[in-house]
């Protein structure tokens, strides 16, 4: 790393802040804290206040957000979120709130929660919605929860199997399991849709649910999900939609028309709270009739011009979370949406899909497209042909972009496209951006004809280059205590 370490800019004796000395009697550490709470050292950096500042401004500076420049990370939805939103959830009435302030204080948030939920259920076309968990992996338990719970209140015990497209997101199967199902996989047609005949294949009374998320990870919309949603139902089962992307339907398509029972959104890509870092977010999930007894409790309920939570849903599966969920990510969400109005809505999608099918046409000569048709909100491109010709992968694509002051966009996801590169440009980036962008695109395209070394170095601007990134994720260090130690063990 080219900064050093707070440690490493320590002067014994220097000071950030001097204070004046205490004028009320103050008693003893021991006595106040006890003595066994008490440690005879602990490594600070001792630095001047400029030197702190500029220490941190430096480390700030070596992160890349949605702030700093254009972030194509498909099926993240990486779009800029309004900042007016973050001054609302930052307003003392939302922000001061104590999770444990008795109805009648809270009646406003209780009534935006509410509100809120009753668009969601209309933006997905179902019967009612719960703002609860935390994240769209977290939305899926709920839904399968939900229908886990659905199925035996039929007296429908053996259906033990969750169905799952081969191209779907790992949080997918990932819930399932979590969630006590049998996992199966549905081969996808070579026309990156899911392959219909197969999945009536493998349909029967065993069969739980389908999940299944439209567009699908490919950028493409299941033509075919009417008939899908039809067979599944047929067999007894229930359709789940992965709806973490809606940035293509919004306004446009829902969901609930479609045949789905049962979806979960991502509040923090497609309605505005930022994320990326692992912060608060909110996997909303709406569901038609049929699921509603089984939402989690509580329930917000309007009665004589009141809000109140109501506990006693004797079918529900219970709490999914502590409170009613992460209440300032659907501050932001209500915000947005209601800025934008429904008008706004049916724009954002519009201006997402026309943008990814830019870029697509603009990438077509230099990129392999493996289903080059009209896409929805992202664009999945092949790096199979740079590999077989000038041996450059789509890592080395995704590190050669860093140096063009871009972000990778999503490399090797979907799983069943060779040398994946997913670009999701959003709705949010005007045209000189994504010219900026396919530029630097077709230029690093080029480099691997006539240079590769320079992509397989690359990059070559940033602070750190290639890491071993196996080691990266699982041996994380960024305690600045470990590493201190670890320097001082050296
Ligand atoms: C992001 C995403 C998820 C998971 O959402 P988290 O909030 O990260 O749990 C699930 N499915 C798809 C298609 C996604 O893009």
């Amino acid at each position: 790393m080219k900064e050093k370490t707070v440690f490493e800019l320590s002067v014994a004796g220097r000071k950030g802040v001097t204070l004046s000395d205490c004028d009320v009697p103050s008693k003893p550490l021991e006595d106040l804290l006890g003595e066994e709470n008490l440690r005879d050292s602990l490594p600070m950096p001792e630095l001047s206040e400029m030197d702190t500042v500029r220490h941190f401004t430096a480390l700030s500076r070596n992160n890349y957000s949605i702030d700093n420049g254009f972030y194509p990370l498909g099926s993240c939805t990486m779009k800029y979120n309004p900042k007016m939103n973050e001054a609302i959830a930052k307003m003392p009435g939302f922000a001061g709130l104590h999770p444990l302030q008795f109805e009648e204080t809270i009646q406003g948030a209780l009534e935006l929660i509410e509100h809120l939920e009753r668009i969601l259920t209309e933006i997905a076309g179902m019967y009612a919605c719960s703002v609860q968990p935390a994240a769209g992996a977290h939305g899926e338990l709920l839904g399968l929860m939900m229908i886990h719970a659905y199925h035996k209140s039929r007296g429908d015990d053996q259906r033990e199997w969750v169905l799952i497209p081969d191209s779907a997101h790992g949080t997918n199967p990932a819930s399932a399991a979590r969630c006590g199902f049998k996992v199966k996989s549905v081969p996808t047609n070579s026309e990156g849709l899911t392959d219909v005949q197969a999945l009536k294949r493998m349909l029967n009374d065993t069969v739980a649910a389908f999940m299944l998320t439209n567009p699908n990870t490919t950028g493409l919309f299941e033509k075919d999900i009417c008939t899908i949603c039809d067979v599944v139902h047929q067999s007894g089962g229930l359709v789940y939609c992965d709806g973490a992307n809606m940035n293509a339907l919004l306004g446009i398509a829902r969901p609930g028309d479609m045949g789905f029972d049962v979806m979960h959104f991502n509040l923090h890509k497609t309605f505005s709270t930022p994320h990326g870092g692992g912060g608060p977010g909110c996997g909303a999930v709406a569901v038609t009739k049929k699921l509603e007894p089984f939402l989690p409790t509580p329930r917000i309920e309007r009665a004589r011009d009141q809000y109140r939570l109501n506990y006693d849903r004797p079918q529900s599966i219970g709490r999914i979370h502590s409170f009613y969920g992460a209440f300032l990510v659907a501050v932001r969400a209500y915000a947005y949406i209601r800025n934008l109005g429904a008008d706004g809505l049916r724009q954002v999608a519009e201006m997402a899909v026309l943008n990814a099918n830019y870029i697509r046409s603009k990438m077509k000569d230099a990129y392999e497209i493996p289903h080059d048709r009209f896409c929805m909100h992202e664009v999945v491109l092949s790096a199979s042909h740079q590999k077989k010709t000038c041996g450059v992968r789509a890592l080395d694509i995704s590190k050669r972009l860093m140096d063009y002051g871009y972000h990778p966009p999503t490399n090797y996801f979907p799983l069943i496209i060779p040398e994946a590169l997913m670009i999701e440009p959003t709705e949010t980036e005007n045209k000189e951006t994504l010219d900026a962008f396919c530029d630097a695109m077709l230029s690093i395209a080029k480099e691997a004809d006539e240079n590769p070394d320079i992509l397989i170095s690359a990059p070559h601007n940033t602070d750190i280059g290639r890491l071993n990134e196996t080691v990266a994720l699982k041996q994380l260090n960024v305690n600045w205590l470990t590493h201190h130690k670890e320097k001082k063990d050296a």
